[in-house]
């Protein structure tokens, strides 16, 4: 005889009642997921699916990064969504675990569970008292692991929490990929279509070396051409790699304190010797303010983005010309400003400069670029919420900026 529920109901009727509540829930939830274009986005949902159909107080999201590490890749939890790329090994850690065997796994209380040393670390948050993980599979391979962490009112974890979550995962892997090969289709044949530039000039200088009637001193030039034409190729697929794994989601960006001043400085540095060789004086005028300024962020992706700024301002500047690094500190967010005094930027340029491979078209003959560093800049920037943008006379010079949110929302300017 069933138990009979305090509404009168058999507990086997509201049991089959809950189940095709939560697969009618499921149902919708998958139809979400493949609408779903943007990976942060996707990821959000992911997690938040997961502890809601769970009934956990937590859930997390971690995919196969480099060899041999898994990479957090969104957390939910009372506090909201969090995204902190942690990397944890993979034979060191659940999700490791999960992956490698390929099987769901749970674990009912974390205090019978001594080989799990991560864990805490893992979940910093949250006070782990139970967990249900379970692989994340596509067609041929697994990409992560899937995470309900607590299960809600001090209950176990049921058969149907695992094949639910298992469901899930199978649903959201399939999504991810599909986000990443949107992603990237579109970057892709815009690539092949620039390589062909470079490619068609090796070629015909190769044609113009074979014949027998060029001297020595012409041919030497010829290679000369070949090899700046092969260094071009190089820079080109290495910054397009970079960008495609930023668009991809592949760079998870950290969210740790930077100091401004000192990337700035760093950058500055590192930039110096370029503007010596080429003659133009690099001027650092930052304004003065206490205390100092930090912004939560990836301090080699921010670094990165100074840097390119920098690089162009000396690379695209008049003979003897100036760059002017500032930083500037108001309403919770910190300027950046890159200005020289170059031939400047005209305004139907201006509106493409940050596009992908975009090169106007006079520079293109005097200094070797890629089109591509203004576009990874912009990615970097927006990736820590911040916003970048470009102002320029034509003939006098054009100044770069980006503004990125302090971390506590400190910092006067005295
Ligand atoms: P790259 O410098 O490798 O070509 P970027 O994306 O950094 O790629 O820049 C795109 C284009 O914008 C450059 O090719 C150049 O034509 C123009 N540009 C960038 N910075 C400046 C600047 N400070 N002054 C004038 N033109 C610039």
């Amino acid at each position: 005889m069933d138990d009979i529920g305090p509404a009168g109901v058999p507990e086997v009727v509201r049991r089959y009642v809950r189940s095709l509540a939560r697969y009618e829930r499921l149902l919708d939830i998958s139809r979400l997921l493949s609408a779903t274009l943007n990976l942060d986005t996707l990821l959000e949902q992911i997690v938040r699916a997961a502890a809601d159909l769970t009934g956990t107080e937590a859930a997390s999201i971690l995919l196969t990064a480099r060899m041999g590490t898994l990479r957090f890749e969104a957390s939910v939890d009372p506090d909201g969504v969090l995204f902190d790329p942690v990397e944890v090994a993979m034979d060191e850690s659940i999700a490791g675990w999960v992956v490698t065997h390929g099987e769901p796994l749970l674990i009912a209380d974390v205090r019978q569970e001594p080989r799990w040393q991560t864990l805490a670390a893992e979940h910093p948050r949250v006070r782990v008292q139970n967990m249900l993980a379970v692989p994340m599979r596509t067609q041929d391979k697994i990409i992560g692991c899937l995470e309900a962490v607590n299960k809600q009112a001090d209950q176990a974890f049921t058969d149907e929490d695992v094949n639910t979550l298992t469901t899930l995962a199978a649903q959201a892997a399939i999504a991810v990929e599909n986000v990443r090969l949107f992603e990237q289709s579109d970057l892709i044949s815009e690539f092949v279509h620039e390589l062909r530039t470079p490619l068609a000039a090796i070629k015909a200088i190769m044609g113009i070396v074979e014949r027998p009637d060029v001297e020595g001193e012409q041919r030497g030039r010829m290679v000369n051409l070949i090899q700046e034409e092969t260094a071009r190729l190089t820079r080109m697929t290495n910054e397009f790699l970079s960008l495609a794994r930023l668009e991809s989601g592949r760079t998870r960006l950290r969210r740790l304190p930077v100091d401004v001043t000192e990337l700035l400085d760093d950058a500055a540095d590192t930039a110096e010797q370029q503007a010596v060789e080429e003659g133009i004086h690099l001027l650092r005028e930052y304004e003065p303010v206490l205390p100092p300024v930090i912004v939560l962020g990836d301090d080699e992706r921010l670094k990165q983005v100074v840097l390119n700024l920098l690089t162009n301002a000396i690379k695209y500047n008049s003979p003897a010309g100036d760059v002017r690094l500032r930083r500037a500190v108001g309403d919770g967010m910190v300027r950046v400003e890159v200005e020289d005094t170059g031939p400047g930027i005209h305004p139907a340029d201006l509106k493409h400069i940050f596009d992908k491979f975009y090169r106007v078209p006079e520079t293109e003959a005097y200094t070797q670029g890629t089109g591509l560093g203004l576009a990874i800049s912009r990615r970097i920037v927006e990736g820590h919420g911040g916003s970048i943008g470009v102002e320029s006379t034509p003939g006098s010079g054009t100044t770069f900026w980006f503004s990125l949110p302090l971390a506590w929302g400190g910092g006067k300017t005295t």
